[in-house]
């Protein structure tokens, strides 16, 4: 029989961890599986950390989210926000699904392209398109979405050198109740900026308004705040009619939904709070259809929703490194998942939960990444059963802005996995390692030599 682990008795004051006011008390699941693959097979197989995207879960949401919009206003089209998770299986996953590509730099241009997205499904947007991107995105007859009046006159300066029409519509920002406002892209509504911007672009022969475009923020929690913003953009479709006979084709309302992810510091989890599709679908729809618009020329509704749409689709599997406590009494766990890859743990609370089944005490803990940092925290009071070094865990819901905004920090970023609908795992991004690491690098001839 194998001796057991003396660990000193501590005695803790409770600070976390007690009922709720609704009498909920610390509710630890376990996850063993992530789509029938075990998660202590994945880590054997692909090493931890590890991220893990269950391509069934990205195409059911997908599918749920047209839905919720499709029987209510049947002209809509999605854009996969690229920044949001620019993987290439993961964008091509969306475009099998339907969806366009929605990107906001000339590199995201590019790899919109690469994955076989023809240039006239591209929602170009974002303040920075140099002269090159704006050439590129001309000559492929990409939807550009201006931002401010410096790139409208590049598009009016470039476009007939081109010899090609440019089809542009103007990114609108308003006040939608939504605070602080994000006024710092696009043109205003209500200090009439947007009407002018569309009057120096109607009369230009070589620019064609498509579309009216807005994103008023993210994790959005009030649906009201899209119908505010639909109907302030149908009131310029009509106002445009009549002043110019031209009809508007699309309006692009963004992203910018929740996903289910709980905010720090926010008293109820996200999956409790947060509006589901077919709020954020009525919301819109509604404010649409009671519109002026006549209704033989109803617009396409375009939507940009990105991490609505991929959070829950995303696991990061990691082990723990070390149980210990702190000078105060209370546990600390360390595991091999720091916040360089899980970059969203600046501002949710992830669900983090052991892998299989474990002791059935839990404690207060907190639980910290694996950087010599101090801000390497991932949770920092959760009730959590006590592991042991080499005991595995999941993160949920981080699909969305981890394996982009992901830093290379210390350590090598880890192996993406996706799980295919059949239950087969693909790496679909291959772990950093010393050689690409370097790959970059260059060391000048008069350093190449050391003396120690
Ligand atoms: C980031 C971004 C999106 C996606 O936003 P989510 O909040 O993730 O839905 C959509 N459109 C634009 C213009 C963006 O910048």
């Amino acid at each position: 029989m194998e001796k057991l682990r003396f660990e000193r008795p501590v005695i803790t004051r409770i600070n976390a961890g007690v009922p709720d006011k609704f009498g909920r008390g610390a509710n630890i699941q376990s996850i063993s599986t992530i789509d029938d693959i075990e998660v202590s097979e994945l880590i054997a197989n692909y090493g931890s950390p590890l991220f893990v995207i269950s391509e069934k879960k990205i195409r059911a949401t997908y599918q749920e989210a047209v839905s919720a919009f499709k029987t209510r206003y049947p002209k809509i089209q999605f854009a996969w926000s690229y920044k949001t998770n620019y993987l290439n299986a993961v964008c091509k996953v969306y475009h099998q699904e339907g969806s366009w590509a929605e990107v906001v730099s000339g590199f995201e241009f590019e790899k919109a392209l690469a994955n076989g997205v023809p240039g006239n499904k591209i929602l170009f947007n974002g303040p920075d398109k140099s002269d090159e991107d704006l050439t590129m995105a001309i000559s492929h007859e990409a939807l550009i979405h201006i931002d401010h009046f410096d790139e409208l006159y590049s598009i009016i300066a470039l476009a007939p050198k081109i010899g090609k029409k440019a089809k542009v519509a103007i990114r609108i920002n308003m006040d939608t109740g939504i605070y602080p406002r994000w006024d710092r892209f696009g043109f205003n509504y209500e200090n009439g900026e947007a009407w002018t911007a569309i009057n120096k672009i109607m009369p230009e022969p070589d620019l064609d308004l498509m579309g009216l475009h807005t994103h008023i923020g993210t994790y959005i929690l009030t649906p009201n705040a899209y119908t505010v913003a639909a109907d302030k953009l149908a009131s310029l479709v009509v106002r445009i009619k009549q002043k110019y006979d031209h009809y508007i084709k699309y309006l692009d309302l963004g992203g910018g939904f929740a996903s289910k992810n709980t905010l720090k510091g926010a008293y109820l989890p996200g999956t409790d709070t947060c509006p589901s599709f077919d709020d954020y679908a009525e919301a819109i729809t509604a404010a649409l259809i009671n519109s002026d618009i006549q209704h033989d020329h109803m617009p396409t509704l375009f939507l940009e929703t990105g991490r609505a749409l991929i959070d829950d689709a995303g696991y990061l599997l990691g082990t723990v490194l070390a149980n210990k406590r702190l000078a105060d009494g209370r546990r600390s766990l360390v595991i091999d998942i720091g916040v360089n890859n899980l970059f969203t743990s600046f501002w949710y609370d992830h669900q983090i939960v052991p892998a299989g089944i474990v002791h059935p005490d839990s404690e207060d803990t907190t639980i910290y990444g694996p950087l010599c940092m101090n801000i390497d925290v991932i949770r920092n009071a959760i009730q959590f059963p006590v592991l042991e070094k080499g005991n595995q865990v999941v993160i949920k819901r981080v699909g969305a802005y981890n394996m982009t905004q992901w830093l290379q920090f210390i350590t090598y970023r880890p192996n993406v996995v996706m799980i295919d609908e059949n239950g087969k795992s693909h790496v679909i991004r291959e772990n950093e390692n010393h050689a690409t690491m370097n790959e970059l690098e260059r060391v000048p001839e008069h350093l190449k030599e050391i003396y120690l």
